[in-house]
């Protein structure tokens, strides 16, 4: 919470989406806590049941809607920097202060108002009552494409997000070992997650042996045996809001089954050849294709169960997801994973997992630790 954004760089971002939102005739935002209230203002909001909403007319100044006892929060975070802040007391009716706020904006009838995609449903529900004449959409379909592309702050952010995941990564060989469950792995993990520069631990998945075949892996009270292989997914918010996600899969003291150290070179290959077919100009899909044609060649194709990846900034999980049918032209400045996986039920399976970035001619890693099958 320490951290505030540039102002600079936020103002900027309300500046596009007062533009984008005209352009889309969406007469106003409504955006509620969560990934898309902190890109715009620095600030991360407690969802509560009392409104806190950043209204952003198509013309005219945003404000920040906040419960009175929210208010130095909202100020901590600088929100007030850029945006007016605006509080209600507990017995006013925010949504009519909300709802009028946008309508003195705009001068007249509110006809079409987006709200946040991820607005709780009672509080879009309070919305409709307040504004029984505006049609509702999506804040999403204007804030998402701004999103998408990210801006050389946000590279940085997700740069550092990678260099902390990858110095876990590289300390793995402290925590696991066959005679250790699982869970005490994952534990060791999530105070390495912090202890190397993340503000969240977002999840640990320690999947070993026969666990591995799952890519969601619960992880459990198993203890890892020698030979085991295990899918070690982690991942972390870091201060500045912006995450990390990657994936290796280790073999735990002793050789492997046979049979996974062959599918670990294809899956390696695969990933590989899905990295080097990121560059501006090609579809979502042709990434997938990439690494989904090796597979299949060497023979896995119907193990690889899940789509190749997702974008990746202030959530975990966001657009551009990298799966066959998306026709989204790659661009500078999207992120994503590439992480194709094989996954043998009732036996074993594996995961490879960068981040990467468009660039203009091609693209970076995010992550950089060795891919090469590590026995610890
Ligand atoms: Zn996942
Ligand atoms: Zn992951
Ligand atoms: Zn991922």
């Amino acid at each position: 919470m320490a951290h505030r954004p540039d102002a600079t760089a936020l103002q900027q971002r309300l500046t596009r989406a007062t533009e984008a939102a005209a352009a889309a005739g969406v007469d106003a935002l409504f955006v509620t806590p969560g990934a898309d209230l902190r890109y715009l203002t620095g600030y991360e909001a407690l969802p509560l049941e009392r409104l806190t909403c950043l209204v952003l007319p198509a013309r005219g100044e945003p404000v920040l809607v906040v419960p009175r006892l929210e208010h130095a929060a909202a100020e901590a975070s600088g929100a007030g920097d850029v945006v007016k802040i605006a509080t209600h007391e507990e017995t006013d009716d925010a949504f009519a202060l909300a709802a009028g706020l946008a309508s003195d904006a705009l001068g007249g009838a509110v006809a079409l108002v987006g709200v946040a995609d991820r607005m709780w449903a009672e509080h879009v529900l309070r919305f409709r009552a307040a504004l029984p004449q505006a049609q509702q959409t999506t804040a999403g379909q204007v804030l998402r494409p701004l999103r998408v592309i990210k801006q050389a702050d946000e590279i940085d952010g997700l740069r550092r997000a990678g260099a902390a995941i990858d110095r876990v990564h590289d300390r793995m060989a402290e925590w696991l070992r066959p005679g250790r469950t699982e869970a005490a792995i994952a534990r060791d993990i999530a105070d390495a997650i912090v202890a190397e520069g993340h503000a969240t631990v977002n999840f640990t998945i320690v999947a070993s042996g026969p666990n591995g075949a799952s890519p969601h892996h619960h992880t459990s009270d198993r203890v890892v045996e020698a030979g085991d292989s295990v899918v070690v997914d982690i991942g972390g918010t870091m201060p500045d809001g912006y995450c990390s996600d990657c994936t290796r899969t280790y073999v735990a003291g002793g050789s492997p089954d046979p049979e996974f150290a062959r599918y670990y070179d294809v899956l390696l290959a695969a990933q590989k050849a899905s990295c080097a077919a990121v560059r501006p100009g090609v579809t979502a899909a042709s990434v997938d294709a990439a690494a989904r044609d090796v597979i299949t060649d060497g023979g896995y194709g119907e193990y690889f169960v899940h789509r190749t990846g997702h974008g990746i900034g202030l959530e975990e999980h966001e657009e551009p997801w990298i799966v066959a049918g998306n026709d989204t032209i790659l661009a500078p400045g999207m992120a994503f994973s590439i992480e194709p996986g094989i996954y043998l039920p009732g036996r074993h399976g594996a995961r490879i997992e960068d981040i990467v970035v468009v660039t203009e001619d091609g693209v970076e890693r995010l992550d950089t630790g060795s891919r090469e099958l590590q026995v610890l």
